[in-house]
């Protein structure tokens, strides 16, 4: 971007600096600027970027946008009122300037997993770029936009909190094609039903273009009652019709098979990753290839050829044939039960480590006891458990006559563990981030 066309984007003045200039890279981490770098001050709970400043420009930040005024005479220096509405202001420009095929995905559950997916088939046919890791929020969203060049296609997620967050962050994106991969529990605390969190997701249709497509699992209870709108939807599913349906589901250890018809013709499809949840990722991907009019072999082979953002529910192979999963990185109601699914599928003993799924407000003991019943039904034999709330899990465990024991801490969890582990077990440690259940799994690694 110019410097012209930043100030223009922003409605910005320049303090310092020529309008010609030419900015190459934007961050908001003042030890990540490099040459030819702006950087974005950004101000949070416990931090002002505004005090990094000057260590932005000892990286080699050529350029700034600032809400207070500052004297930099050899730098771009563009004031604005508000830096995290000017990031927006940015990445809004960029993308209306872009000619590039946009793809929004939201949802609960499964937003990472399928924007991969949904890359590794876009990329089949179009230079693409993606959103890395995370990064789907107000700051992430914006940056991964401006970090635009020449792409064909843009995969972008986007996640939210609170009701109006996605409203915001589709109107910078303007997706082509929509994808909602689910509506379940995560953020109920905030937001306050199934119908809000319904009604949070659908924002993503507010910024899509006009007679866009959008993208649902329709086996998903809430997704099913969605109605055309000034968008068209395309359905994905499983148990129903759909217009893109799985048939012939097969899951196994290392994956699943299925196959799907379309125009009259039947394919074979083979998901590398485990779990049902990812035969709906992989739908959700080709739906999505098919709508930007990617040939269904190359949307077959995208789905085939894929690549796991890591930590996601991350299988690994200790000593003595141990199977640990890693789903320490978040945990929510569906994610949990498409783990146990998946750890259910196994021959040893099957373990669940489980921890707290935080920020449910008032459902929090109903949506534990749902864990715990899952557990029970997918006969999962030992379930070991950390956090207040995860004593509704244990109990509706323990209540079904299956074992289960709770913990005070992450140490004793971690102790008990360790007595009790034998060769072939199979364990899934999982709970909410600050859980901080990772801990455990380092451990586990160090000794097996
Ligand atoms: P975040 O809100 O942190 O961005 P996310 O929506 O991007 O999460 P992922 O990171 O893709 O979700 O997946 C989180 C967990 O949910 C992983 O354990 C993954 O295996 C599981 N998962 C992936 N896809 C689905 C799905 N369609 N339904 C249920 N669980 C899923
Ligand atoms: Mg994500």
């Amino acid at each position: 971007m110019l410097v012209k066309e930043i100030m223009e984007a922003t409605s910005g003045k320049l303090l310092s600096g020529s309008v010609n200039d030419e900015i190459t890279h934007f961050t908001q981490d003042s030890r990540a600027c490099v040459k030819g770098s702006m950087y974005i001050p950004l101000i949070g709970a416990n931090h002002d970027g505004h005090d990094f400043i000057q260590s932005a420009f000892d990286h080699g930040a050529q350029a700034i946008i600032t809400s207070k005024v500052i004297e930099a005479p050899d730098k771009d220096v563009i004031l604005v009122e508000d830096t995290l509405k000017a990031l927006g202001d940015m990445a809004r420009y960029v993308r209306k300037k872009s000619q590039a095929i946009v793809v929004g995905i939201t949802g609960s559950v499964g937003k990472t997993s399928t924007k991969d997916m949904i890359y590794s088939v876009v990329s089949q046919k179009y230079k693409a770029l993606k959103t890395l890791g995370n990064y789907n929020n107000n700051i992430g969203l914006p940056l991964t936009i401006l970090r635009y060049q020449d792409e064909e296609a843009m995969v972008i997620e986007m996640g939210m909190n609170h009701l109006g967050e996605i409203d915001y962050l589709t109107n910078i994106a303007k997706p082509d094609v929509a994808a909602i991969t689910n509506v379940g529990t995560a953020h109920i605390g905030e937001v306050g039903s199934r119908e809000n969190i319904l009604k949070a997701k659908m924002e993503i249709t507010h910024g899509l273009k006009d007679n866009g497509i959008l993208v649902i699992n329709h086996d998903n209870d809430m997704l099913a009652t969605v109605k055309e709108g000034n968008f068209r939807l395309k359905t994905i599913g499983i148990d129903d019709p759909a217009d893109l349906q799985a048939e012939n589901v097969i899951l196994k250890e290392d994956g699943s098979d299925f196959t799907v018809t379309v125009d009259g013709e039947t394919y074979d499809v083979h998901v590398p990753v485990a779990g049902k949840h990812f035969v709906y990722n992989a739908l959700v991907a080709m739906a999505v290839g098919l709508s930007i009019d990617i040939p269904i072999k190359q949307c077959i082979a995208g789905v085939e050829n894929f690549e796991l953002t890591k930590n996601r529910a991350d299988r690994l192979l200790l000593r003595d044939g141990i199977i640990l999963f890693d789903g320490t990185y978040n945990a929510n109601l569906d994610s949990m039960k498409a783990s146990i699914a998946v750890l259910s599928q196994y021959e040893g003993r099957k373990i669940a480590v489980l921890g707290d799924m935080l920020e449910l407000g008032s459902y929090e003991e109903a949506l534990h006891r749902e864990v715990g019943k899952a557990l029970c039904e997918k006969n999962i034999d030992l379930t070991l458990a950390v956090g207040k709330a995860s004593e509704y899990i244990i109990d509706e465990v323990v209540k079904t006559g299956r074992e289960g024991h709770h913990f005070e801490n992450n140490e004793e969890l971690e102790n008990a563990l360790k007595d009790t582990i034998q060769p072939g077990d199979v364990i899934l440690v999982k709970a909410s981030n600050g859980m901080h259940l990772k801990e455990v799994v380092e451990e586990l690694k160090e000794i097996y």
